[in-house]
């Protein structure tokens, strides 16, 4: 699903965020990325998203060469392979949940009433079928995240990515986004996601090591 060749990047202003980075991701597989603020999590995820480029090496995506796809491809790319799920949700202010989870289909060329019946699909997978007219500032930070996470895999991405999705979670809200995530990949979706809590991080089959900007295990 990934791989990751003697990965660099170095952002402008000379910070080195990752440094000869070589990992493998496959299909189907669930991966913890963890490593302490500022070791380059984050980049790292951003780079497999084609959200940024490498400066060194090279980044593979369902096969694609990300440094050879045109902006349109990346685009297409981010739009139909990939989900993506933050820590501050982003959902937009003043839109129900139904229309924040249609969104996510703006880019697949289909109209306005079947993402609408995409998207509450997807809601009845989270768990918030009842929760449809509900706007953002109306949900409880538990349930926007399981709206995020229906705009994410509204698409039926094959890989969801997650950067920190339980950093502003109570205990019992993330461990219910964490079992939604263990759920996708039980069904096939590959995920990656950072995560600082130890608890969540020592439950997961594989764990990816980040210090300085390198694989440390
Ligand atoms: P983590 O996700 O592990 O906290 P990041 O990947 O966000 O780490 O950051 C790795 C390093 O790169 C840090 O030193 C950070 O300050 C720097 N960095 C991240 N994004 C940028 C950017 N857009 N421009 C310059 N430096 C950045």
């Amino acid at each position: 699903m990934i791989t990751l060749d003697r990965v660099g990047k170095t952002y402008p202003g000379g910070v080195q965020a990752l440094r000869d980075v070589s990992l493998t991701i496959e299909h189907g597989e669930f991966v913890g990325v963890v490593g302490p603020s500022g070791s380059g999590k984050s980049t790292m995820l951003h780079l497999i998203g084609a959200l940024d480029l490498p400066s060194n090496g090279s980044v593979t995506v369902a096969g694609y060469d990300l440094s050879r796809l045109s902006d349109r491809r990346l685009s297409a790319l981010r739009g139909r392979t990939i989900g993506f799920v933050f820590q501050q949700y982003h959902l937009a202010a003043g839109v129900p949940a139904l229309d924040n989870v249609a969104d996510g289909l703006l880019y697949a060329g289909v109209g306005l009433r079947e993402r609408r019946r995409r998207a509450e699909r997807a809601l009845r997978r989270v768990g918030l079928e009842h929760r449809t007219t509900n706007r953002p500032h109306q949900l409880s930070g538990g349930e926007k995240q399981r709206v995020a996470i229906a705009r994410a895999i509204v698409g039926e991405p094959e890989l969801i990515l997650a950067d920190e999705p339980t950093g502003s979670l109570d205990s019992r809200s993330g461990a219910q986004v964490l079992e939604l995530l263990l759920d996708l990949n039980a069904a096939g979706t590959t995920v990656v996601v950072i995560t600082h809590d130890r608890e969540i991080a020592a439950g997961l089959p594989r764990r990816v090591e980040i210090r300085d900007g390198q694989v440390i295990s």
